[in-house]
This record gives structure tokens, C-alpha cells and sequence, in this order.
């Protein structure tokens, strides 16, 4: 890679923000809050209670004036419009609330991390911090930050559809134009599907495409959720009931009138209205207006908290189902292992068989540059930025005592494959034998030289294009066993059909993780590792973790062999997949959610993707790319699994919060029911007042609804196995 750039300086940056703005989009205005308070007052409850407190006024008027009787008369007006007022405030607070704890969550793609160059040096930084100036660089399955100019690209292909409806538009720094943007232009909010690019931009936030046809992203809760759906149905049941339970007291108490009294027609027609508004409060009551309210107070409240477990819910329906999963379906790499990769083993050729000292060391200068061109990881400082595996390569590179940079400048790469998770390995090719000698010294002689493909990745791949002698073979094959036994990452790499060296990676499990899987596993949730690693890899993590190796583990390429049946068959008891590619993923869900299971999956990658979307509840990793992040419902901030395991745990005691909640108010609910209409049919004065029952409501719908939906979660809901999806949130208990 060629550095001519040295990015901006910090002055520069202070001067390039306060002349071009920072890159922010600025979001469309809000309804002022008056409006939306008074919008509470259209809720048809509400109007009904305005007219009954109207009503209310009158009898109470004619009660003082004609009736002569005391002032209280007047106390259960009063008490209706304080119980209005109460009920429309409260309502809009809590709203307003969860409105907020809404939006805090959409500011979180703010703070996307980019790759930029800064004084030399590459950072990362949130992508609201990046300025006109700045060069980006940008990978596979990342978000480009700004509009700016491409100024180096490798198979750079950028899926542009949400601007242009073009999902794969090629990237040039010199091309034609594109349909609608030139080539070398890269657009705020498009996505790299693959390759690689450095950008300058020339325009932030407001300023770009993007900027200009904004609409605020909302996190999505327009879609309702299962639960939404019963709860609302649920609702219509009760408050039909109500109706008709209305109704009979309005029958029953005018039929005993007219048994009973002597027929007067004034004190007949405050009779009447009397009876109405009593059957109005019932329907009050009865109607659970407050079920709603505690449903969305209790997800932006489980939101929130999630948010502080490590959780970013982006689909509102992701709570609640993860309750209810059965299979996780979990990566290896930084959700069970700590994605800090170190290189433990490095096998390199030269160090076997007899060859000249010249060759060794062209073996290991050639190892040195592949490790360092074949590569788009950077090491800044303390800071390492790229894909781990590669940045644990250049560690060891400098462990050696080689500058990873130099070596970079003097090479000039014609062409480049980027890794990717379904290849399993990434080539560059250089034009011309750039080589120096690590010492910087004489370039080596070109004869044993030739124009050089390096390639880097799976051993199994690497070595199909590498001639062995048998011995070779033998020794090659028992040391990839022995560091895939211990759990360890193997890569290899090669030249020209040469092998020149096969290396072991290492990478703990969590410490916190075996304690999760098993609490997991308490709880009846079946935990399956999907990998890209080798079967020997995948089965020590899991044994480490706590998965039992035993059951049915099989390899991504069986899985593409398999037909959906038969993979439907074998996926009962499916607990590692290895070498498994994205859609031996997504089919491997499929054939789980075909099973009746409830399946959450984690991904990391772009590929993920379908996978992703297939599942019941996707998870993407903080650390992943943005189109994982954007197909998924919950990304997991520190891309733990332990987190996941919360996750369920939130999930479960949402689902057990608007349980109590709706337990309660139908407790309540039958019971004023009963008492008025019992009272009615008996000709009794009503046993509870209007005022009487509208406090009782409000206390129940609003407050009990605060304190019961919001209850923190509790860790004896993972004693329990999952609930069936198609169970209804009302039980026979
Ligand atoms: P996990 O489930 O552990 O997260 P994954 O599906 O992300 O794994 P990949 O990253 O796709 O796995 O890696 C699959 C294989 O590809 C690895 O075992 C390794 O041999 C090879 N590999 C990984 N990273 C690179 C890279 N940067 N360049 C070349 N080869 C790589």
C-alpha cells in the first residue's frame, strides 16, 4: 500500500469542523410537547370521562339547587376531572419517557467507529467525529461514513441500493461514470459488500447525498410484536365484555326504578343520567387502557437496561421473543473465545528439510512479505485495527523485528482477493519482485524469484495448491491436529505453489462464558456453535465452554449435501457445526425454525446476513460490520455470549412483568364489574361511587402498571424452561 497521504493534523480537523460542520444529520423536527399532551385528550376513553364529568356537573347543580342538598354534591365532579387530568398527565409522562429512552438508543449509530487517518497515524473514531478532509478507509461489510473521493481501491464493490437502488455498484479511482454518481464517488450510508478503499472526504452530514433525502432512522417498533398482537386482542375481548356488562346495568337499575319509585319524571331523567355515567365508568375500568402503556414502558424500560447489559435492541420484538428461544445458535470467534488473537506456533518450511541458506532465508523474507502485503490490518500504536487474525500476523511480524510498513511501501500490488468467510482465504498478487532483503540491502536474485501470488488462509486450501513431499505432508498434517486439539486457529501460507509456513493462533475462551452456556443450558436452551474453524478447533472451544462434544456435530459442506428433510432430521440434536459457510447457516437455521424451535443467531460478518434475517431474534456483534448490524434485531455490544444469556433473561421477565400486570388488572377489573352489576340487579345504592371507582382505576392502569412493568428481572426465570411460543400470556393458573 502506498501512503502518499498523511491525513489532517488536529489543528486541521478543529478548522475543517467549525468551516464544513460536523458529520451529523440534523433530525427532523419533534412535535412540540403541548401538542402532544393534548393529544391524550383525543383517546376516546378520555372524551367518554369528559362527558361523564359533564353529565356529572349538571346532576351535581341540580342536586344543590333543586334538591337543596350540601356542597359535597360537588366532590364527585371534582373527583372525575382530577382523575382526567391525573390519568391524561401520567399517560404523556410516561410516554414521553420511553419516547426518550427510545431515542438515546438511535444515537448509537452515531458513534459507529471509523478508520481514519489522523497525523500520520490511523485511528479509530465515532463517525460523527469525521470531518471534511479526512481520509477513510473503508472494508468488507463496512458503512461508508461521508460522501467523499475514492482514492485507492481493491475489488471494491458497494452496495448502494439504499441511494440509488443499485445493490452492487463497482468502486474505481479512475473509471466511467456510474449510472447515477461517478465511480470514484462514495456515498454516506452506502455499504461495502466487498474490498477495500481509502476516501477523502469532501462532504459530512447534512451536506451529503444522503444528508439531503434524510428521514430519521427510528429504531423499528412500528411492527407489532407477538405479544402486542394478543394483548390487543385480549383488550377487544375485555372491553366487549365491558360493554355488554354496561348494558345489563343499565337495564337492571332502570327496571328496578321503575318497580320500586313512584314515578317522578325530573328525578326520573337524573336517574337515568346517573345510571349512564356509572355504566360509562365501568367501560373505564373494565377497558385495560393502561395495558398498551405498561407494554411500551416496560420495552423502552427493558430497552434501556439491556443497553446497560450490553444489549442494543434494535427491533422492539426482539425482547420478548428472545424469552422464548430454545436454540442459540452462537460464533466461536469473540462471542465464546475473546477475539484476542496471538500467534503461539509458527511452523515455517525453511526450518525443515536440507535446502541452501539462501533459499531459507528467501522462505522466510517471502513468509515476512506475505504476512505483510497479503493483508489490510493496520498496527497504530498500542492500537490494532482490521481483522484480528491478521493483526495477531503482524505482531508477530514485528515480534521479528520487521517494519509491516515498509515492506508494504515497497511492494506494488496489481490485485488483490479479499478474505472472505466463504473462500477462507485472501491472495495478493505483486507486480513485480519489489523484494529487498529484510536488511534493506541487495534485492535478491529474480531468477528464483518470479512475479509473486501470495496466498494466506484455511490449511486445507492453502496446501491443495502446494506441491509436498510425503514426509512434509505427514509432518504438516500431525502438527495442524495436534494445535487444532488445543483449540487453536490454523492458517497457512504460501507462494507460487511453495508452502512457506503454517501457524497456530490462539484465542481463550471468555472466562465468563462456560458459566453462561450453562446457565443457558439450565434454562433449556440448547446452545449450538457455529463456526468457520476446523472441527478439531470447534470441538475443544466447545468442550472448554461446556457444550457436550458427544452429540451430533457435523461440517458445512455435509450440511450443503444434505436435503432439507434430512437436514431437518439431523438438526434435533445438532450442537457444532465446523467449516461452516453462511448459507450452510442460514439453511441450518431454516431447518431448526422448521423443527418448531425458536432460534436466535449470532453473526458477525456481511454473509451473516441471511442468516440473520432467517432467524427469530438476529444478534449481531459490536465488533461486527455494519450490514450485520442492520439485518440483525439485538447487536451485542461486547460481543460476549454471557450477554446473550441476559438477553434471555430480559426477555423472560418482560414476558413474566405484563403477566403480573395483566393478572392484576383482570383481578380488578371482574371484581368492580361484579360489584356494580351485582349491586344494580339488587336495586341497591351503587356499593362504590363513580369517583370511587375512577380513583381505583387509576391506581391500577397507571401506577400499578409503572411498578409492575417495571420490576427488575430476576435470575430465577432461567430455572424455568422455555415458554411455548403459542402459549397465551393468560394461563389456566
Ligand atoms: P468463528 O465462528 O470462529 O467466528 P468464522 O466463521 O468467523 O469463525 P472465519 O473468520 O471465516 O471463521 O475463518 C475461517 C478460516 O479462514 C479460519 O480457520 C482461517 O483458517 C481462515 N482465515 C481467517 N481469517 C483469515 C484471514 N484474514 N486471511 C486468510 N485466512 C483467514
Amino acid at each position: 500500500m502506498k501512503q502518499q497521504y498523511r491525513g489532517l493534523t488536529t489543528e486541521e480537523v478543529a478548522v475543517s469542523r467549525s468551516a464544513h460542520g460536523t458529520n451529523v444529520l440534523t433530525p427532523p423536527k419533534h412535535e412540540p410537547v403541548w401538542r402532544k399532551f393534548l393529544r391524550k385528550f383525543s383517546d376516546p376513553l378520555i372524551v367518554i370521562l369528559l362527558i361523564a364529568g359533564a353529565l356529572s356537573v349538571g346532576i351535581s347543580f341540580y342536586e344543590y339547587f333543586v334538591l337543596r342538598e350540601g356542597l359535597r354534591v360537588f366532590f364527585e365532579p371534582v373527583g372525575i376531572f382530577m382523575a382526567i387530568l391525573l390519568a391524561t398527565g401520567l399517560a404523556f409522562i410516561f410516554e414521553y419517557k420511553a419516547d426518550k429512552e427510545f431515542s438515546i438508543l438511535n444515537q448509537v449509530d452515531d458513534e459507529e467507529p471509523v478508520v481514519v487517518l489522523r497525523d500520520g497515524q490511523w485511528h479509530r473514531i465515532p463517525k460523527c467525529d469525521v470531518v471534511v478532509g479526512d481520509i477513510v478507509k473503508v472494508e468488507t461489510g463496512a458503512e461508508i461514513p461521508a460522501d467523499g473521493q475514492l482514492l485507492e481501491s481493491r475489488s471494491l464493490l458497494v452496495d448502494e441500493s439504499t441511494l440509488t437502488g443499485e445493490p452492487v455498484a463497482e468502486k474505481e479511482v479512475v473509471g466511467g461514470r456510474g449510472d447515477v454518481y461517478p465511480s470514484w464517488l462514495l456515498l454516506r450510508g452506502t455499504k461495502v459488500v466487498e474490498g477495500y478503499g481509502v476516501m477523502r472526504v469532501q462532504k459530512v452530514g447534512d451536506a451529503t447525498e444522503n444528508g439531503k433525502v434524510f428521514t430519521a432512522a427510528q429504531i423499528d417498533d412500528s411492527v407489532k410484536t407477538p405479544l402486542n398482537e394478543q394483548l390487543e386482542r385480549l383488550g377487544l375481548l375485555i372491553s366487549r365484555i365491558s360493554y355488554a356488562i354496561a348494558a345489563l346495568v343499565i337495564v337492571g337499575r332502570i327496571a328496578n326504578e321503575l318497580i320500586t319509585e313512584p314515578y317522578e319524571w325530573v328525578h326520573f331523567i337524573a336517574y337515568v343520567l346517573q345510571t349512564i355515567m356509572i355504566a360509562v365508568t365501568l367501560i373505564v375500568v373494565a377497558v385495560p387502557e393502561g395495558l398498551p402503556m405498561a407494554v411500551t414502558l416496560s420495552l423502552a424500560y427493558s430497552m434501556r437496561r439491556m443497553l446497560k447489559a450490553n444489549n442494543l435492541v434494535r427491533k422492539m420484538h426482539a425482547c420478548e421473543t428472545m424469552g422464548a428461544a430454545t436454540v442459540i445458535c452462537t460464533d466461536k470467534t469473540g462471542t465464546l473465545t475473546q477475539n484476542r488473537m496471538t500467534v503461539a506456533e509458527m511452523w515455517i518450511s525453511e526450518e525443515q528439510g536440507a535446502r541452501s541458506e539462501e533459499q531459507e532465508e528467501n522462505l522466510r523474507s517471502l513468509l515476512y512479505e506475505n504476512i505483510a502485503v497479503n493483508s489490510t490490518a493496520e498496527l497504530s500504536g498500542d492500537e490494532a485495527l482490521g481483522n484480528p487474525t491478521e493483526v495477531a500476523l503482524l505482531r508477530w511480524l514485528q515480534e521479528q523485528g520487521e517494519d509491516y510498513k515498509e515492506l508494504r511501501r515497497q511492494a506494488t500490488i496489481i490485485e488483490q482477493v479479499p478474505f472472505s468467510t466463504e473462500r477462507k482465504y485472501m491472495s495478493t498478487t505483486l507486480a513485480l519482485p519489489s523484494f529487498l532483503r529484510p536488511d534493506g540491502a541487495q534485492p535478491l536474485r529474480r531468477s528464483i524469484l518470479p512475479p509473486r501470488v501470495y496466498i494466506k488462509g484455511a490449511p486445507e486450501i492453502v496446501l491443495a495448491q502446494c506441491t509436498l513431499t510425503p514426509e512434509q505432508e505427514k509432518e504438516v498434517k500431525e502438527k495442524l491436529d495436534e494445535w487444532q486439539s488445543r483449540a487453536m486457529r490454523t492458517l497457512a501460507f504460501a507462494c507460487e505453489g511453495t508452502l512457506l509456513a503454517i501457524v497456530a493462533i490462539s484465542d481463550p475462551v471468555r472466562e465468563d462464558v462456560p458459566a453462561a452456556v450453562r446457565e443457558c443450558q439450565r434454562a433449556g436452551i440448547r446452545v449450538v456453535i457455529v463456526t468457520g474453524d476446523t472441527m478439531g478447533t470447534a470441538q475443544e472451544v466447545a468442550r472448554q465452554c461446556g457444550v457436550a462434544p458427544s452429540s451430533e456435530q457435523l461440517e458445512g459442506a455435509s450440511i450443503a449435501s444434505m436435503t432439507d428433510e434430512e437436514l431437518r432430521e439431523r438438526a434435533r440434536d445438532i450442537v457444532i457445526v465446523a467449516r461452516a459457510r453462511p448459507m450452510d447457516k442460514k439453511r441450518l437455521v431454516e431447518a431448526l425454525k422448521a423443527r418448531g424451535e425458536v432460534v436466535a443467531v449470532t453473526g458477525d460478518g456481511t454473509n451473516d446476513a441471511p442468516a440473520l434475517h432467517a432467524a427469530h431474534v438476529g444478534l449481531s456483534m459490536g465488533d461486527g460490520t455494519a450490514v450485520a448490524k442492520e439485518a440483525s434485531d439485538i447487536t451485542i455490544i461486547d460481543n460476549s455470549f454471557a450477554s446473550i444469556g441476559r438477553a434471555v433473561m430480559w426477555g423472560r421477565s418482560l414476558y413474566k412483568n405484563i403477566q403480573r400486570f395483566l393478572f392484576f388488572q383482570l383481578v380488578v377489573n371482574i371484581s368492580a364489574l361484579i360489584i356494580a352489576l351485582v349491586g344494580a340487579v339488587l336495586g341497591t345504592e351503587l356499593p362504590l361511587t363513580v369517583t370511587q371507582i375512577l380513583w381505583i382505576n387509576i391506581i391500577m392502569d397507571t401506577f400499578a402498571a409503572m411498578a409492575l412493568s417495571t420490576l427488575p428481572p430476576s435470575r430465577i426465570v432461567m430455572k424455568e424452561p422455555p415458554r411455548k411460543p403459542t402459549d397465551s400470556i393468560v394461563s389456566r393458573n
